[in-house]
């Protein structure tokens, strides 16, 4: 059946939270979940889409406020995350986070705090400024994924259901199944190992193997991982007759130099 995939813009929203509780999911991926730092916090919060986010801003690793501007804007680095849980009437949003470095020496402006940050420290969410909206039933679907995108290929699972056929990607060291990622009997799986020096090449390499879609219209792409994974698949949605508007290809991360 064809899909559509719809993009809708949301008002943009500075969201007071704080640490409430970790939960390791795997070794160097834990669970956050963020709670009102006031009632009403998360009012209008809404993430519809499999792959909505949020922009973080947080303190230091040891914890301690988020520094504002003169209109409440937190100052400081901010973090993309996907949004995995939420609940408006609870008050909660959960974040699941990729951890680098070793313990106790965790790397990153967000990944450390997850790893170290006591609970109750703040955070300022800001977002979803938007949301990807998948309806309909693809014939066929691709998500491709590393691990920084595991928990929206988680989501977009979910969405899915099990009736869905295709073809699973993922460039991981992690177990799927203890991320909770559970594919539908339809899909083909593949579990490819990263490179360090090449992350996400195993997964464009992957991408560009796999035959040409019969309908391009039935074919649903997802492919995330660090930058270089854009250029060469938009160009294979492109040779496979996809719409780049009707596929979600995204940069979730820069590779930096050593
Ligand atoms: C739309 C979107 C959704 C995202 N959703 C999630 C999510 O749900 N969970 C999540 O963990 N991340 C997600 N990311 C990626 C996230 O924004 C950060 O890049 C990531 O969490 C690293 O931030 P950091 O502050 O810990 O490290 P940084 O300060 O950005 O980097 C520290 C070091 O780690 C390296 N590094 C960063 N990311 C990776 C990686 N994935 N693999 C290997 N090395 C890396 C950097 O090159 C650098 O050397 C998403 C990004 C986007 C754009």
């Amino acid at each position: 059946m064809p899909y559509t995939l719809t993009r809708y813009p949301f008002p943009p929203a500075v969201r007071h939270l704080r640490l409430a509780a970790r939960t390791t999911l795997a070794p160097g991926y834990v669970r956050l979940r963020m709670v009102e730092a006031q009632p009403g916090e998360l009012e209008g919060f809404v993430a519809p889409g499999g792959g909505d986010h949020v922009r973080v801003v947080v303190g230091s690793p040891e914890g301690g406020a988020v520094d504002l501007d003169s209109d409440g804007i937190p100052l400081g680095a901010s973090r993309t995350e996907t949004v995995v849980d939420h609940d408006v009437e609870l008050g909660y949003l959960d974040l699941d986070v990729l951890v680098h470095g070793d313990p106790g020496a965790e790397l990153g402006v967000i990944g450390a705090w997850a790893a170290r940050a006591p609970l109750g420290s703040a955070a300022v969410v800001m977002g979803p400024k938007g949301s990807v909206v998948l309806a309909g039933e693809p014939g066929h679907v691709v998500l491709a994924a590393d691990d920084s995108a595991l928990p929206a290929v988680r989501r977009y699972l979910a969405m899915l259901g099990p009736g869905i056929t295709g073809d699973l990607l993922l460039e991981t060291r992690h177990d799927p199944a203890s991320l909770g990622i559970e594919p539908a009997p339809g899909l083909r799986v593949s579990i490819l190992t990263p490179d360090a020096d090449r992350p996400s090449a195993a997964l464009v390499a992957a991408l560009a193997s796999l035959p040409a879609p019969d309908d391009a219209a039935e074919r649903f792409v997802f492919a995330c991982g660090e930058q270089s994974i854009v250029a060469p698949v938009r160009a294979l949605l492109g040779r496979w007759g996809i719409d780049v508007e009707r596929a979600v290809v995204k940069g979730y991360w820069r590779r930096t130099a050593d």
